[in-house]
């Protein structure tokens, strides 16, 4: 529902923000596919279009001439070379990750900076400044905003880390307090399951799909819902909490205090652990795990089962908000193939819409680097949403 109207002025920012999307991701390279898509008055689109020529945002050239259309070829609009760019930081259980990006995702530099044993809030706050301010430097183009993808609870007003565990005994992390007055762009926060999913929104299976769940598995489970092409939750910055969904109520007890949680069960870690202890082996990453499940009889009946757990959970969530579309991204992507084909299938088996309609599951196109991308999206989605302009 819209909260207020809009005012000329708002109207002729919130159109050019829209066009800029479309060419920024691809959905409306020429001026008739733009004119499709934003229903926007031929000469409204000139009028955009070309300031955001004259601005040197966009740039229009001929498109490739292996086209066999014997007709006029059509021009193609796309972002400028130079253009202005984003900054975006990862932060994950184990390392910082910063990237420089231009408006179509297209990467202009990118460094990892990986943590050491005895991080506070202060060193990783300090390492997370220097990383920003070394890919600033790198680059002569503007630099939009610096936005901030991580792992924990966050407060996107705040651009507070209100609560993460197992980080090197961090609670809270005020990160945009610490990282605004040292740049003179806006800094951006938002927790990493949320911004992958933004990404998915503007630049993946989003972009044909109004409605989708983005689940990612890491040492917990998260999740973040797409509805109506509008991010929940978007301001408040909370994700779907999927792995304190309950499995067993007579399970073990979580550190949230309920019993049985999903991730007790099928987190990365515990994963990891039950083959291990199942098939005598000492793998330690997920990605050699999943590769392990696939060559190993034992290994694989094991994951079949966690599986099975991960489809009950998610038919939980999906009875609720009926969406048909599920991303798997971070770790998840590891999964093999036959696994999300079996979570796909026990789904569609007890899901209560499944006389409705089909649930497909999909593996995210950027493997595990969405809240990477996610990063950069924060700030895009501002510029997209009109928040912020060039
Ligand atoms: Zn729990």
């Amino acid at each position: 529902m819209k909260k207020s109207g809009l005012n000329l002025i708002g109207v002729k920012e919130y159109n050019r923000a829209l066009i800029l999307q479309l060419i920024a991701t691809g959905n409306g390279t020429t001026r008739n596919s733009l004119a499709q898509r934003s229903k926007l008055t031929s000469m409204t689109l000139t009028n955009i279009t070309s300031e955001l020529l004259q601005q040197n945002i966009i740039v229009e050239s001929e498109a490739s001439s292996d086209s066999k259309n014997l007709g006029r070829t059509p021009k193609i609009l796309t972002i400028s070379p130079t253009s202005p760019v984003v900054a975006g930081i990862w932060i994950s259980k184990d390392f910082l990750f910063g990237i420089l990006s231009d408006l179509s995702l297209k990467l202009v530099a990118a460094k990892q900076e990986d943590f050491e044993e005895n991080e506070t809030s202060e060193s990783i706050l300090e390492k997370a400044y220097r990383l920003a301010e070394y890919l600033l430097h790198l680059t002569e183009r503007p630099v939009l905003g610096i936005g901030i993808s991580t792992i924990g609870v966050v407060d996107t007003i705040h651009g507070v880390i209100k609560n993460v565990t197992n980080f090197f005994n961090i609670k809270e992390m005020d990160i945009k307090s610490y990282m605004s007055p040292r740049f003179d762009i806006p800094v951006y926060v938002k927790n990493d399951m949320q911004a992958a999913a933004l990404c998915e929104m503007y630049y993946g299976i989003g972009q044909q799909k109004e409605n989708f769940l983005y689940i990612g598995i890491t040492n917990g489970i998260a999740s973040a819902i797409v509805s109506n092409k509008q991010l929940l939750n978007n301001l408040t910055g909370s994700c779907g909490e999927l792995g304190h969904t309950t499995i067993d109520f007579k399970g073990p007890k979580c550190n949230c205090g309920n019993r049985g949680c999903l991730e007790l069960y099928a987190s990365a870690p515990v994963i990891i652990h039950r083959i291990n202890e199942a098939c005598g082996t000492r793998l330690t990453t997920f990605k050699e795990t999943m590769e392990y499940c696939t060559t190993s009889v034992k290994a694989y009946s094991i994951l079949q089962n966690i599986s099975d757990q991960l489809a009950y959970a998610l038919n939980n969530l999906i009875n609720i908000i009926d969406i048909s579309t599920v991303v798997f991204g971070h770790s998840a992507v590891y999964f093999p193939d036959e696994i999300l084909a079996s979570i796909a299938y026990t789904l569609n088996q007890i899901s209560i819409f499944r006389n409705n309609r089909t649930i497909t599951l999909h593996k995210t196109k950027f493997e595990e680097n969405s809240p990477l991308y996610g990063s950069v999206c924060v700030i895009l989605d501002q510029l997209f949403t009109g928040n912020l302009t060039i």
